[in-house]
């Protein structure tokens, strides 16, 4: 994958923040669908997890330092995806993206349900796991007729 420079348009160009569980998913599956994506992590380790077939990018560093986020060219990016296993870091990622690069798509994974407010505020999306399993198995409950509706007492 090439970056793409200032003067090309941005298309399909996605940073993925995390290379953990979710994020190399996510990068393997983008890539595989034929999208453009760089992945941070800032333990360079963690690309073993991404697929041999995986055809973007990979870069160590801490994605918190605002460098970092430059030296990947974010201001090109026509996506940014933060899914490190670190709330305030993800947060942080989101809000540059968002505020100061004008990222049109940004999405945050937040561990804790109670903070997505913060990320509402600013245009964020959010997914959040807890809440995300609560309707799974609040599905798979309802299959077998036992649903209490907790999906709904979980998100109060
Ligand atoms: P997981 O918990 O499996 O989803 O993995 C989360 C990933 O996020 C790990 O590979 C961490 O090294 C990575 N990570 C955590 N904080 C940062 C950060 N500030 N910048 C880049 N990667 C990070």
């Amino acid at each position: 994958m090439k970056l793409i420079t200032d003067k090309q348009e941005k298309e399909n160009y996605t940073i993925i923040i995390g290379c953990g569980r979710l994020g190399a998913n996510l990068a393997n599956t983008l890539s595989d669908g034929g999208e453009d994506v760089l992945i941070i992590d800032k333990n360079k380790d963690a690309f073993r997890k991404l697929s041999p077939s995986f055809g973007g990018l990979s870069m160590a560093g801490d994605a918190t330092d605002f460098d970092v986020l430059q030296e990947a060219q974010i201001s090109n990016a026509s996506a940014v995806i933060a899914v490190t296993n670190n709330d305030n870091a993800n947060i942080m990622v989101a809000q540059i993206a968002r505020e100061m690069f004008h990222i049109e798509r940004v999405i945050a994974r937040l561990y804790d349900p109670d903070r997505e407010y913060v990320y509402r505020e600013f245009g964020i999306d959010t997914i959040c796991p807890a809440i995300l399993s609560v309707k799974e198995i609040d599905k798979i409950l309802s299959k077998t007729g036992i649903s209490n509706d907790i999906d709904q007492e979980a998100e109060q």
